[in-house]
């Protein structure tokens, strides 16, 4: 098929990534970002292979009864949120056929997807890039899809929404004093990016300003203005990154206001958050997926726990409260350092925290100093579990195996190795962590039968 031809289609089917699926004939599909089922338009293609098209909608004959109006008037330049135009009810219902078509083979059900309780203004964290557009006026806001392109938007729907005034401050400052935003093309102007976290429970607020120097000019000024009748603006810190690639943030960070980081919890457990920490995104979701973890690992206060891929140790902290013992393993030591300051914030002395490769260490463990555990928890990466993890799982023939998985594809391929292995598949629960995105995590609960 030619790219620019104009078809009149019926939307039949939603792809994992959110596309609106027509189909031509048989053996020939198109893709439309943006289309829901039930949706009748006219769409000129754009790219064209063999078996499948990708089109853009000119014009609706027909809305799905799916389709909602959109809080942003951006959704479709920025490609952050793939299906925020589809109710929210049947963005659930997409998550949970996701999972159930990768999972299919197992036989097993699916449970209903956990809803966040907030699908707007969930994120509690927001990194936002600062430029000059067409006219030479400062913006800040969002990457344009797939380009360094920034578009102005100051208050992105699932942001928070101090975001818009920071942002608005942050600006003025520039042009008050004629501070350049960077540019990436000749690698010269100062204001990188503005990241701004916000403690959900505590409503403490941090802003970190991301810049391609060692200072930014009248810092204190700008603190000043950021602070004023604004008492929840607990911190304001500075991090350097002056070099010239896609990495965002800097390694070190200089703190101008307050303390350099702010608190947060999830649960009972206190964190404390630096502009360089890694923190769960959407917090009060993250309490309801890990009381699932919980809930599956049915602990007694008796049992040894592996928590593998630990991250800075929410899950290990977590599941310390109920267990008698638990090791966490994470291969990024400043991770491994968060994790152990948390253990001492929140006085868990339980926790012990290993650094290194997950399969390796868990070896190790598990081979040379005889550990056993009744309970092993993982949350990988995308990429799934490595093979000689798995295979120290089966040696060590845990009662349970709780598996948080961000990946329905890699987690199917890692439950097939152990669901032929001897381990039985009970238990399958998605849950939303990012409302109107096609993002899903999964937890899966496995026994060993002996
Ligand atoms: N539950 C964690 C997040 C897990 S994300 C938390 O709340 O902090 C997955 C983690 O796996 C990341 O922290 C990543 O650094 C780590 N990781 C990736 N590959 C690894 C490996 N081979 N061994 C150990 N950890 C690994």
């Amino acid at each position: 098929m030619k790219t620019n031809t104009i078809l009149n289609l019926k939307i039949s089917e939603i792809g994992k990534d959110g596309d609106g699926i027509a189909k031509v004939n048989e053996n020939f599909c198109v893709y439309i970002p943006f289309a829901l089922p039930g949706d009748k338009v006219s769409a000129e293609i754009t790219e064209s292979y063999k078996t499948y098209a990708k089109a853009k909608i000119l014009k609706f004959f027909e809305f799905s009864p799916s389709r909602v109006k959109t809080k942003c008037q951006f959704v479709e330049l920025c490609g952050g949120c793939q299906i925020q135009q589809m109710k929210y009810s049947e963005q659930l219902n997409l998550k949970k056929k996701i999972v159930e078509t990768c999972l299919q083979t197992f036989g097993v059900k699916i449970e209903e997807t956990l809803p966040s309780e907030n699908i707007f203004r969930y994120r509690n964290k927001s990194l936002i890039p600062v430029s000059k557009d067409v006219n030479k006026n400062i913006i800040a806001g969002i990457y344009k899809k797939d380009s360094h392109e920034i578009i102005s938007c100051p208050d992105c729907k699932i942001g928070i929404k101090e975001n818009e005034k920071i942002i608005k401050t942050v600006i003025s400052h520039l042009e008050q004093y004629n501070i350049e935003p960077y540019d990436e093309n000749t690698c010269t102007g100062i204001l990188r990016h503005i990241l701004i976290r916000k403690g959900f429970f505590t409503n403490e607020v941090m802003i970190s300003l991301i810049v391609n120097a060692e200072k930014l000019p009248y810092e204190n000024e700008l603190v000043k203005k950021l602070t004023e009748n604004n008492g929840n603006i607990k911190t304001v810190c500075i991090t350097p990154n002056l070099q010239n690639t896609n990495v965002i943030n800097g390694k070190e960070f200089r703190t101008i206001y307050g303390e350099g980081f702010i608190t947060d919890y999830i649960g009972k457990i206190k964190y404390k958050i630096s502009p360089l920490s890694f923190f769960q995104i959407n917090p009060k979701q993250t309490v309801k997926l890990y009381e699932k973890v919980l809930e599956f690992a049915a602990l007694t206060g008796k049992e040894t726990v592996f928590d593998l891929y630990c991250g800075v140790g929410t899950i290990s902290l977590f599941l310390a409260q109920k267990a008698k013992k638990v090791y966490g393993v994470e291969i990024i030591p400043q991770a491994i350092e968060n994790a152990k300051e948390n253990a001492e914030i929140n006085r868990i002395s339980n926790a012990e925290f290993l650094c290194g490769n997950a399969g390796e260490i868990f070896n190790r463990l598990v081979e040379n100093q005889k550990v056993k555990a009744d309970v092993v928890v993982v949350d990988p990466p995308r990429k799934g579990c490595e093979e000689e993890l798995l295979k120290t799982v089966l040696k060590l023939k845990p009662k349970k195996f709780v598996y948080v998985s961000c990946n329905p594809v890699s987690l199917a391929r890692d439950l097939k190795f152990l669901t032929e292995n001897g381990f039985v598949l009970e238990k399958v629960q998605p849950a939303d962590m990012f409302p109107h995105t096609v993002h899903v995590e999964t937890v899966c609960l496995l026994t060993f039968c002996f």
